[in-house]
């Protein structure tokens, strides 16, 4: 983090597993238990067999499995139905069928019972919409529990609960034979079985959504726990989201869409050894929990007995095994840095939250929800989302797919700059970048420009109170736009917005115009047009140190400093000053390119001189610069110049005349070069030319022959370029 430059304000470091942290995150707990936003409840969690943990429903991640969908016979009252299942190991969980109400082939199955096979105990057949009647047979076989679903109806039905599978993921008692076999065994011990009686007579492979544990990619189960729950207020959530700026904003949306989704509580209780111990005991005589007293904190109930009794007079206590969601930890940060709980004036709600887009369902929406639900306000102003940065394979960067470049890497060969760079200007927030070496040599490549303009400079300049030129005056109106538009990008977080305006200025406006219009002023004669531009170029200089350091940090404290003497990270950001654009200056620059690029079309080098250069303008230009870029003799006036155009050249056009008049285009064209240029011109102006073809007078399209102008001024030659603002005559 010092190498990539970052500022951090260390005095605020925090790390979750200290008591002077997890103090805050267990007064969090003691506090919502109190105000009744923490429970404990036998519920139905999501459960990892492997880890042998409950887990929170955002870390659940669902994958597409093919499996096995098993057609059995149930004995009914009457006659025998069929059931389709993917899960037959859960057979002995199960303590419903049901049917659509309007499935008009099993009406007379409802409110009825059927036997379960092989375990030999009857269930009643209900009534559900939510059943899909188009799915195996149409009956399905309510477990506790396969899926969510079975939740559901578990739930609205009010059906008894017959659990089948430990913590560990192996069968329980109520499973008989299969007792202690895992999930896995268990299924294709039971297919057998039931194959072999008779009871499963079809199977077909089935496509699943599978939820699997985040962190193992085991299949989850769902187990009745009695565990800790914090509750969800939605509705509450998405309100105070709505308070937050969320950046970009669409990103609000994702949180939006999980609160929807939620139809369970937070679980917040883990089953493992390292995190923040649950500060709670229960009573060995009544069970009863006892959840510490704030004053009592830091503790660990495994080291601590409670400082008073229970309810029932009984001392003696059990000590909560579980631990807390890491999640408990990370959610109370904002909190944390506001100086939650001690601070009586709390800073909050903080300004920024910075975080990646794959964590919003767990840091962002947690975050919310505790800071709402501990101090009743939002935890931050505004939440810059980021993307991921992809690997040069355009994947997400990963241990496992070994695209990962080191930061360290870069650091070595191109410096912590040239990354800060890459990482502001390859997107706009919430895209994933792709890391590309060729964005790191462009970064450090306009490093190196910046840095030999600053070479270049610093002997020349300095700050000086001087009279400005009217291309002085034009620079430092780009340099006011730009502070404006760097400004307005930075506070929309439009990082790569502010970077390629910077990069712009640097390279176009400063180097290849301002700096090659005022080179002559600068090498030459003290005076106050050399100190003008000494002043003026100085200004840009200090200033781009300051926009630059937040991108380039380093970079911009060696050039502000050697500058100034002083920390360009303590001096404040440029405020523009809403200086009008100098229309003069403005069109100096653009004669001065327009001449560069007409040595450059001319072949001519472009320090050498021309003959003479006269601009014509409104704006009454200052010629100085412009004689010294062009390195030619340049006079400035007012008004349109006059001129005279003459025809000195006449061009036959082929193309024209050939395809019309054939065999006789070649004495045609002759018969053209023979003629004034001036009068062809004429002919043209009054639409057609006639030419005389040995008596035979023929009309020709205007079209048919072009005629070379030439411009005179004054009697003289010369070529004529056009800015917005001016005229420049060139002589030839
Ligand atoms: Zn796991
Ligand atoms: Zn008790």
């Amino acid at each position: 983090m010092g190498r990539l430059g970052l500022s951090i304000d260390w005095s605020n470091e925090y790390a979750t597993m200290k008591p002077e942290y997890y103090v805050k995150t267990q007064t969090s707990f003691v506090r919502m238990y109190q105000k009744g936003q923490i429970y404990r409840e036998d519920h139905p969690v999501n459960w990892c067999p492997r880890c042998g943990t409950a887990i929170a429903l955002a870390e659940v991640e669902y994958d597409s499995r093919t499996s096995t969908l098993n057609y059995m016979h149930f004995c009914a009252e009457d006659g025998e139905i069929e059931i389709a299942t993917s899960r037959p190991e859960l057979l002995p969980a199960c303590v419903a069928v049901a049917v659509h109400p309007e499935d008009q082939r099993y009406q007379k199955y409802i409110g009825k019972t059927v036997n379960v096979p092989l375990f030999n105990y009857s269930v009643p057949v209900l009534a559900d919409r939510a059943v899909d009647s188009s799915f195996g047979s149409g009956f399905v076989m309510i477990c506790t529990f396969g899926d969510k679903q079975d939740v559901r109806w578990w739930m609205e039905h009010h059906l008894p609960l017959r659990q089948a599978i430990d913590r560990g993921g192996r069968m329980m008692p109520i499973a008989g034979p299969y007792s202690g076999l895992t999930v896995e065994e268990t299924k294709e011990k039971i297919t057998q079985d039931l194959t072999e009686q008779g009871i499963i007579f079809k199977q077909e492979p089935l496509e699943q959504n599978v939820g699997l544990c985040w962190r193992c990619k085991t299949p989850i189960e769902i187990l009745s726990e009695q565990q800790w729950f914090v509750r969800i207020d939605a509705p509450e959530i998405k309100k105070m989201a709505e308070e937050i700026e969320w950046i970009p904003p669409h990103m609000r949306v994702r949180l939006e869409n999980w609160a929807d989704s939620m139809e369970w509580d937070w679980c917040i209780s883990r089953q493992r050894i390292f995190a923040t111990p649950i500060p709670a005991w229960y009573c060995r005589h009544c069970h009863e929990a006892l959840v510490a007293e704030e004053s009592w904190l830091p503790l660990d109930p495994n080291l601590t007995q409670p400082k008073k009794k229970c309810k029932c007079g009984s001392s003696e206590f059990i000590p909560e095994q579980d631990v807390l969601d890491t999640w408990m930890d990370s959610s109370i940060s904002a909190l944390a840095v506001a100086g939650w709980p001690d601070r009586t004036d709390l800073r909050m709600p903080t300004q920024l939250r910075p975080q990646g887009h794959d964590i919003i369902r767990t840091w962002a929406f947690y975050t919310i929800l505790r800071t709402g639900a501990l101090e009743g306000i939002r935890p931050w102003d505004a939440i810059l989302i980021n993307g991921m940065a992809l690997g040069e394979d355009g994947h997400k960067m990963s241990k496992s797919l070994n695209n990962f470049i080191r930061p360290e890497e870069v650091f070595e060969s191109n410096g912590a700059d040239a990354l800060r760079q890459w990482a502001a200007i390859g997107g706009s927030p919430g895209n994933d970048i792709p890391f590309q070496w060729k964005e790191i040599t462009a970064a450090s490549r306009f490093q190196q420009k910046l840095w030999s303009i600053f070479r270049f400079s610093l002997p020349l300049i300095a700050p000086a109170d001087a009279a400005k030129g009217q291309v002085d005056h034009w620079l430092s109106a780009e340099l006011d736009q730009l502070i404006t538009k760097t400004t307005e990008a930075m506070d929309r977080f439009q990082f790569d917005e502010a970077l390629k305006a910077i990069r712009a200025f640097a390279w176009d406006v400063l180097a290849d115009n301002y700096i090659e219009l005022v080179k002559a002023r600068l090498y030459g004669q003290d005076g106050p047009e050399k100190r003008a531009a000494q002043d003026t170029l100085f200004t840009a200089l200090e200033t781009l140190a300051r926009l630059m350091a937040p991108f380039t940090p380093f970079l911009s404290e060696e050039i502000y400093h050697t500058l100034t003497g002083q920390s360009v990270h303590v001096q404040s950001w440029p405020a523009a000053r809403g200086q009008p654009m100098d229309r003069a200056g403005l069109a100096i620059k653009e004669v001065a390119s327009t001449l560069r690029r007409y040595k450059a079309e001319k072949g001519v080098a472009l320090n050498s001189p021309l003959p003479g250069i006269v601009v014509y303008s409104d704006l009454d230009l200052e010629t100085a610069d412009l004689a010294g870029v062009a390195n030619s003799p340049v006079e400035s006036r007012t008004g349109k110049p006059s001129l005279e155009m003459k025809p000195i050249a006449v061009k036959p056009q082929m193309k024209v005349i050939g395809p019309r008049f054939r065999d006789r285009s070649q004495r045609i064209i002759m018969a053209l070069m023979g003629m004034d240029p001036a009068d062809i011109a004429r002919q043209k102006e009054a639409g057609s030319i006639a030419v005389d073809l040995d008596g035979e007078i023929l009309e020709l399209p205007p079209e048919a022959a072009e005629v070379e102008i030439q411009t005179l001024s004054a009697g003289e030659a010369v070529d004529i370029l056009k800015t917005k603002e001016a005229t420049v005559l060139v002589r030839r």
